[in-house]
């Protein structure tokens, strides 16, 4: 029987790049990879469980697989598979395999007992000093090559279910993140992003012990690499050198994203983040006072328990402050084995809805107002797509944000081209391509 699978992946970046990975996995194991689940014979959930919604949803797709999952095998990956465990088989007994981040090391043995007929495997051992470096990555992105250098997360976070579902921290060494920039850059990439839970708290095991910093510096350094990025940081972490290396290295994209999470130094005790929020501003003042303009992104979430009106002022009078080129923002979601559940005073879901929709419009109105004053600036763009129906062609500035231009060219994916900003609003930004 022909091996084929599908794969649909759920949540964040570090989600997407662990199914780059287990596609990469599957394809040396002789599978082939299909678009549509009738077309596969093993069909794989890559789920996430930072928010209630995101897990029903996977629960939602299993039972969709029910019946027209006859004959095939499921499998559910990630932060559910890690986080409901063996328990999966209940809710779901069509489900064969349940296996969390920490064990796809393991996925050739698996796939070995799976093809045996056992129809119950799991993978659920968080006890490994492993990182998941695989050579059989398989990308999407053809310009951008993304880099786990730290995987799990150490700190506590109230509201946080990931400690749960990917374990303690485990740092790769710095020789083996040079050799995967460098091998990405032999392939074409010009643009890397370092990735992890929390990068800042990167420490090299190997003997010659880089910090974050230094290892950011270094991607930035290896020949062919136009373009570094890194994603997510803790305010805690997030040391000066790290501003020091993006106004060093010009490779390094004028972009940190920030997460805040409150403006209310209440909340952020409440929440356990370990800073306050003069901490947090001190950190912005390092990189407003850097001499490269710094692109800052955030994420914010509303309703944490015992949230208050005043509060929620605290934080739109952040926002204010810090004027964020963007925002994600999020309604607090009870999430198993946190603190936070033990916390009284919950808010309603009305009451979040309330609070969410005032956030994002004081951000709106001061994107609107941030991205009005690019206008008539020249960006550098790496060309990423091209719109099917308009023909226009999209890219990214080094402050991460996408402008859309037009051009008879055709083809400019993957170059870096200059543009002059025309049309502002507050989420896009149109141009012209500048000679
Ligand atoms: S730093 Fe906090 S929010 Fe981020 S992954 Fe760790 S526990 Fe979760």
């Amino acid at each position: 029987m022909e091996k084929t699978f599908y794969i649909e992946t759920f949540g964040c970046q570090m989600n997407a790049h662990d199914s780059e990975k287990v596609v990469g996995t599957l394809l040396h194991e002789g599978f082939a990879q299909v678009e549509a689940p009738d077309q596969a014979n093993y069909i794989f959930f890559n789920t996430c469980s930072i928010r209630d919604k995101a897990e029903q949803k996977v629960f939602n797709r299993l039972q969709h697989f029910k019946n027209s999952g006859k004959g095939k095998i499921l499998a559910v990956i990630g932060c559910v598979a890690q986080q409901e465990g063996e328990k999966i088989f209940d809710r779901a007994p069509h489900v064969s395999l349940v296996a969390g981040s920490a064990s796809y090391t393991k996925l050739p043995e698996m796939l070995v007992q799976l093809e045996a007929g056992n129809r119950r495997v799991t993978g659920l051992s968080l006890e490994t000093d492993q990182t998941f470096d695989t050579p059989f990555t398989s990308r999407d992105n053809p310009y951008r090559g993304w880099i786990t250098i730290i995987e799990g997360c150490d700190k506590s976070c109230a509201y946080c279910v990931v400690p749960f579902t990917r374990g303690p921290e485990r740092s790769r060494t710095s020789a083996s993140v040079i050799e995967e920039a460098s091998r990405l850059a032999g392939l074409g990439y010009s643009e890397i992003q370092l990735l992890g839970q929390n990068v800042n708290s990167y420490r090299d095991p190997s003997p010659a012990g880089w910090d974050f910093a230094t290892l950011l510096d270094q991607v930035g350094r290896v020949a062919g690499i136009r373009r570094v990025r890194f994603t997510t940081s803790h305010p805690r972490d997030f040391v000066k050198p790290i501003v020091d290396a993006i106004e060093a290295n010009p490779n390094l994209c004028n972009h940190v994203h920030l997460p805040v999470q409150s403006g209310s130094s209440r909340v952020l005790e409440a929440m356990q983040r370990l800073y306050t929020r003069e901490e947090y501003m001190d950190r912005i003042e390092w990189m407003r006072g850097a001499r490269r303009p710094i692109a800052i992104t955030s994420d914010i979430i509303v309703g944490f328990p015992g949230e208050t009106e005043k509060d929620l002022e605290a934080t739109l009078d952040l926002l204010d402050e810090v004027k964020y080129d963007s925002i994600f923002s999020f309604k607090y979601s009870r999430r198993p084995n946190t603190a936070a559940l033990a916390l009284g005073d919950q808010i309603s879901e009305e009451e979040k809805t309330r609070r969410i929709v005032i956030v994002q419009e004081r951000q709106r109105a001061i994107q609107m107002r941030q991205n009005a004053e690019l206008l008539g600036e020249v960006e550098e763009l790496l060309v990423e797509g091209r719109y099917e129906s308009t023909g226009q062609w999209v890219g990214r500035t080094t402050r991460n944000r996408n402008l859309t231009f037009s051009s008879s060219a055709s083809d400019l994916l993957g170059t870096y081209v200059n543009v002059r900003v025309t049309r502002s609003g507050p989420n896009a930004l149109m141009g012209e391509l500048v000679n």
